[in-house]
């Protein structure tokens, strides 16, 4: 077995399984695997069909966020913001700002000086996470396999794309250094990428625009997807994307967030459920 006690690799990864393995059996996310909410679209798993289908909207381009949607979250991002923050400035924004906190956009307000050592923390955060990056499981099986350093969960869905010509990007708020070391583990490529020095960055719908266009699609042809409701379902509404947000934990329920500006089109609780989804909705014809 694991010696989890000497490998922090592997202990974040089975946290990870074991709260993934647990959110299996909540009631509220056994219908179709996908969570039902009226506010979201819920999408048929009846059938799979491969043929194309002139009543379902064609989608020709996946654009990923990273942390949390493509690898396993690692960054601490509550911690992280009371570090920059403080105590009571973090809780009075909190208060304020239902969806989340947008740190980044909050401390291009500050003075240099103040700005370049809530960087620094910011970049410390990072760093951390990186140390800790995992890519994402499909299931309990496969969280096993990425113990013993099999990529899984994001792989699969990636070969899927691969078979159906469907293209792949990236947008993340975090540094190109961590896209880097993610594309080097991960062995597959998204392309176009674009990190934080690309501007503005999510939630402005640019870096899903500039893809859009780099690929010569329409926005409507392009389904985004990530764990944020703030950043990614936001940056891929206001590019007149679809916008699937990937919830594992439910968390998205509580009713606090019944009131956001940007809701998504599609709510699911995988990777693997994303590729049923896609599968069952959409029209992957190249
Ligand atoms: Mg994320």
């Amino acid at each position: 077995m694991f010696d989890l006690e000497n490998d922090d690799t592997k202990l974040h990864t089975m946290i990870h399984l074991i709260h993934n393995t647990a959110a299996q059996f909540l009631p509220t996310q056994l219908p179709n695997l996908i969570i039902s909410r009226s506010s979201f679209r819920s999408p048929s798993t009846m059938s799979l069909q491969s043929s194309p289908n002139p009543n379902k909207s064609r989608i020709r381009g996946v654009v990923f966020d990273m942390d949390g949607t493509l690898t396993v979250p690692a960054i601490d991002f509550p911690a992280m913001y009371k570090a920059v923050l403080g105590e009571d400035e973090y809780i009075s924004i909190r208060s304020s700002s239902p969806s989340g906190i947008d740190i980044l956009h909050h401390i291009e307000q500050w003075s240099p000086d103040k700005q370049q050592k809530a960087y620094e923390i910011i970049a410390d955060y990072e760093q951390q996470g990186m140390d800790r990056l995992q890519i994402m499981p499909g299931n309990i099986e496969k969280a096993i396999l990425i113990c013993l350093n099999h990529n899984a969960g994001a792989e699969d869905l990636c070969c899927f794309l691969n078979s159906r010509n469907i293209r792949r990007g990236l947008i993340t708020r975090n540094v190109k250094s961590a896209v880097d070391l993610f594309h080097e583990r991960f062995g597959m490529i998204f392309s176009p990428s674009l990190s934080r020095e690309f501007r503005p960055y999510k939630p402005d719908p640019a870096p899903l625009l500039h893809i859009c266009s780099t690929w010569e699609v329409g926005p409507n042809e392009v389904i985004m997807i990530g764990d944020s409701l703030k950043d990614d379902v936001a940056c891929g509404k206001r590019a007149g994307s679809v916008a699937c947000l990937l919830d594992e934990t439910g968390r998205y329920d509580s009713p606090k967030y019944a009131n956001v500006e940007h809701k998504p089109d599609y709510k699911v609780s995988s990777l693997a459920q994303f590729q049923s989804l896609l599968e069952s909705n959409f029209d992957l014809t190249p």
